[in-house]
């Protein structure tokens, strides 16, 4: 246990790894009868025994609206749970592959292993989904799981931590509350992985920490999704998908189309459709409506509040919205345009209901704004222009990219879900998330006399002869 020889025993986690260390051969080795068991477990937990419980924490610590709750919390578990379940017998197979001529004699498969004892580390804008998500990747792929959510969603947390001890034993599942210091005491232990969803500045220290046992990691990552829209886009259908996608979760999302780019010709068009279809989902007063969410703490009411001061104190214009109240952590649907390029709304992750406009004369110089940023997690693009939707997609990289949709790739669990860089390393979702946690181990088995045992020492003439040929023909 003790690797590179660190003494772990002031850790108030460490026994609660040893104990997972100690039973992870055996719970690793357990068939796919049992996996399926744990994953039914889950499922029913989260479908049934504690569906109302869940929304309800959701609305005490978010105010997210409950159809938002069943669809964005509940669903993609549910539907997570059900693919693994469809998939993993498949997944859990030997996989053959071909052996080369030179290695005549032999045979080849690589083995899905777990990797182990894993960390799971969740943000609280989807606490649930964020959390169980990769759980069920961690069970179907056989781990045993610490998992460590976020403190700013304390109601969701007490919660998962109530469903994990009831469905999971101990050395299988556990879940350790706490905040940034109790993350901080994880983070020193040797796990096996780290799955970590949040930030990219918490990102990079996740992985500091992981670099000092050489823990794998899977970094879940956010960052600035810019959204284009060119002069062939259907602009009510743009601003339809746009603001559905921007002010759900009150723009709490990882993959929130972060700022517009938009062709300078289309853009008050673009706004009066907004400012319709922010009326259409939230009425004209979205305080009252029961549609629409609140930020997670004042704290990031008072990070958006200032990020739109200071916007404004650089000239940008309020379109739509700009409403905060502090003390309901309400921030209106709001648009803003003319920012200054070296506004905080266009250089810092807005994760919240502010969506700034920037306009642009040629696609190729918005192409050339979005690569002077970090590679984004998402990037959007609107258009009915093929040439130019295969432009952007070419001359850019993002983690996934909609066409004249957004948000909705992360619902695919046939896709590869995450970033690139600055938004993240490794992929989650469906089989992908099951890769995550595993171990691709190769085997080679020796059936009859080798070809290759042909080129063994000494090294005489014949054999540099045999090793030209080899390196010839096979
Ligand atoms: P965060 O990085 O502040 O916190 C995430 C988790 O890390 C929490 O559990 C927190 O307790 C822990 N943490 C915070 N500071 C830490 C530190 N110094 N050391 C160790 N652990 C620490 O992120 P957040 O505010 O909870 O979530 C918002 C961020 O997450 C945004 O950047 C968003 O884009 C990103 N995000 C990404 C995805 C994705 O799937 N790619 C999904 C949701 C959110």
């Amino acid at each position: 246990m003790n690797r590179n020889s660190i003494d772990f025993s002031e850790n108030p986690h460490f026994q609660l790894l040893l104990k997972q260390k100690a039973q992870q051969l055996k719970i690793g080795n357990m068939p796919y009868n049992y996996r399926i068991r744990q994953l039914e477990k889950l499922k029913t937990a989260i479908e049934v025994t504690y569906r109302d419980r869940i929304t309800e924490a959701l609305h005490k610590d978010l105010n997210k609206p409950k159809v938002e709750a069943e669809l964005t919390e509940i669903y993609p578990i549910i539907s997570e749970i059900k693919f693994a379940k469809s998939n993993l017998r498949q997944w859990m197979r030997m996989q053959r592959v071909d052996t080369p001529m030179s290695m005549l004699g032999s045979s080849s498969y690589y083995i899905y292993e777990p990797k182990g004892v894993c960390l799971i580390i969740s943000p609280w804008n989807f606490p649930f989904n964020l959390t169980f998500g990769p759980l069920v990747s961690a069970i179907a792929a056989g781990n045993s799981v610490i998992i460590k959510p976020s403190e700013m969603t304390p109601n969701s947390s007490a919660l998962m931590a109530e469903i994990v001890t009831t469905i999971f034993r101990e050395e299988e599942v556990t879940l350790v509350e706490g905040e940034v210091e109790t993350s901080t005491q994880l983070l020193q232990l040797p796990f096996n992985h780290i799955f970590f969803t949040g930030s990219p500045n918490v990102g990079k220290i996740v992985m500091s920490a992981a670099a000092k046992h050489l823990a794998s990691v899977t970094l879940e990552l956010g960052g600035k999704s810019p959204t284009i829209i060119d002069s062939t886009a259907n602009i009510d259908k743009a601003a339809k998908r746009i603001v559905w996608g921007k002010f759900m979760n009150a723009g709490q999302i990882c993959v929130s189309p972060d700022y517009v780019l938009i062709d300078e010709n289309i853009k008050e068009k673009f706004i009066e459709a907004c400012k319709k279809w922010i009326q259409n989902y939230f009425t004209d007063q979205p305080e009252t409506s029961d549609s629409y969410a609140r930020i997670v703490s004042g704290k990031h009411v008072e990070r958006l509040k200032s990020y739109l001061d200071n916007a404004q104190s650089l000239k940008a214009k309020v379109e739509i919205g700009g409403r905060v109240e502090a003390n309901s952590k309400y921030i209106a649907p709001t648009i803003v345009s003319d920012v200054n390029e070296e506004a905080r709304l266009l250089n810092e992750e807005i994760f919240g209901p502010i969506l700034p406009i920037v306009t642009y004369n040629t696609l190729d110089k918005a192409i050339t704004y979005i690569n002077s940023k970090e590679r984004p997690l998402a990037l959007y693009i609107y258009s009915s222009s093929k040439k130019s939707i295969k432009q952007i997609i070419k001359k850019t990289r993002a983690g996934g990219t909609c066409i004249n949709t957004n948000v909705i790739h992360y619902a695919n669990h046939n896709l590869p879900f995450g970033g690139v860089n600055n938004s993240g390393i490794g992929k989650s979702h469906g089989f992908y998330g099951f890769k995550a946690f595993s171990n691709q181990r190769a085997v080679v088995k020796q059936h009859t006399f080798g070809i290759n045992e042909l080129l063994f020492p000494p090294y005489t003439k014949f054999k540099e002869k045999l090793a030209k040929l080899t390196i010839k023909w096979f």
